[in-house]
């Protein structure tokens, strides 16, 4: 099993916060589909994980299988020193949140997250107290008297946050809470679960499909895909060194060319790396790509593409503009919004910004140095 500690910074973690150790776990449906494969993860007390992964890939069933809503199949959920796998839901110490947060019309938000601690039976003071201070904590102060019907979808998720958050629990699992808002309310908002978590120190589960909040958030990243663990790693180490093709297309929408049928000419390192064959796949981020005038501009030492412009797309600042390199594939070279783009153009890398791919999708890094110089 592989042990990954929290990021330095990170505040102690709470005296409630527990490891989560999922061994070997395995989910399979009633039909027959197998969501999880075998995945195995042990999680330090106060981690933030973030489960990564296109749709499908079994995040969602992970988390539940934790939390106890699904019955495994085979493996074990041990939380702190306990196994777990045999305990309902209620008796784990977690506490959830959805996309779709359901918080009850007819209370006030204040009575919303106090309402677990009234299950609970905490004494009326101290889950008085305990409810405002987690309002006031999530900038809810001004509206505790509201209804949810009054309160703006960023207000809603917040009182969701606030009611999971508020008994304290061992262990918080959050599914794809900020789905429905929109683009400046999930920056808000991430930013706040963030502080959050730190302030609280609970161990944390975070299932995403967006890359950059999945960046933004994680201690700990964890990329799946058809119910395995593709790659499991601080988010730095796994953005840097994707271990697989299939990580580095998913995590910042790498370039992939496959070199068995590229007209591409590999600086001699780069050779070096490949099978005698020459195949494999050849990655690199649109942002590590320059535009030059031309290949004279480029050291031996440098990758350099030259390519026909296809269409372009303004994001801002920049601009991506897509590209056929390589005998006829698909490439893109972030730029300067304001750079002139002629139709033929040459671009370079730096060997360090190069990842090399065998044709199993595994990464290949043995003479490559690992991160880049530029970043
Ligand atoms: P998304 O991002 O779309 O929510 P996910 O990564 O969370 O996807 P899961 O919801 O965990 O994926 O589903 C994993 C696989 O298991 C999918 O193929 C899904 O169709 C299947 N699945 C999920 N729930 C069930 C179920 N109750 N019965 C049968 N198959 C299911």
């Amino acid at each position: 099993m592989t042990t990954t500690t929290a990021r330095g910074e990170q505040a102690e973690p709470a005296s409630s916060s527990r490891s989560v150790g999922v061994e070997m776990i395995t989910k399979v449906y009633s039909d027959g589909k197998r969501a999880l494969d075998g995945v195995d993860l042990a999680v330090e007390p106060g981690t933030f994980v973030v489960l990564l992964g296109p749709s499908g890939c079994g995040k969602t069933t992970l988390l539940r299988c934790i939390a106890g809503l699904e019955r495994i199949s085979a493996g074990r959920v041990v939380i702190g020193d306990e196994d777990v796998t045999h305990r309902e839901s209620g008796e784990r110490g977690v506490a959830m949140v959805f996309q779709n947060y359901a918080l009850y019309p007819t209370k006030t938000v204040l009575e919303n997250i106090e309402y677990p601690l009234r299950m609970a039976k905490a004494p009326r003071q101290d889950r008085r107290r305990r409810a405002r201070d987690m309002a006031d904590l999530l900038h809810l102060g001004p509206v505790t008297g509201s209804r949810p019907d009054q309160l703006s979808g960023g207000q809603r998720q917040r009182v969701g946050i606030g009611r999971a958050l508020v008994r304290e629990p061992n262990v918080l699992l959050m599914d794809e809470p900020l789905s429905n808002l929109d683009a400046e309310l999930r920056g808000e908002l991430r930013a706040e679960i963030r502080r959050l978590q730190r302030r609280s120190g609970t161990t944390t589960f975070y299932v995403t499909h967006d890359q950059a909040e999945a960046l933004a958030l994680a201690d700990r990243l964890v990329v799946m895909r058809d119910g395995r663990i593709e790659q499991d790693g601080p988010p730095e180490q796994v953005y840097q060194q994707p271990a697989t093709r299939f990580v580095a297309s998913f995590l910042g929408g790498m370039n992939m060319l496959d070199l068995a049928g590229a007209q591409v000419a590999l600086p001699a390192p780069l050779l070096a790396t490949l099978a005698e064959d020459r195949t494999g796949w050849l990655g690199v981020r649109p942002e590590d790509l320059r535009l030059v005038a031309g290949p004279e501009d480029a050291t031996s030492a440098e990758l350099v593409l030259h390519g026909t412009v296809e269409e372009q797309e303004l994001l801002g600042r920049e601009r991506l503009v897509h590209f056929r390199t390589g005998g006829d594939q698909c490439a893109r070279v972030r730029v300067h919004a304001d750079q002139t783009v002629p139709a033929d153009i040459t671009v370079i890398a730096n060997l360090a910004d190069i990842h090399l791919f065998d044709t199993a999708g595994r990464r290949l890094h043995a003479t490559l140095p690992l991160s880049s110089g530029s970043r």
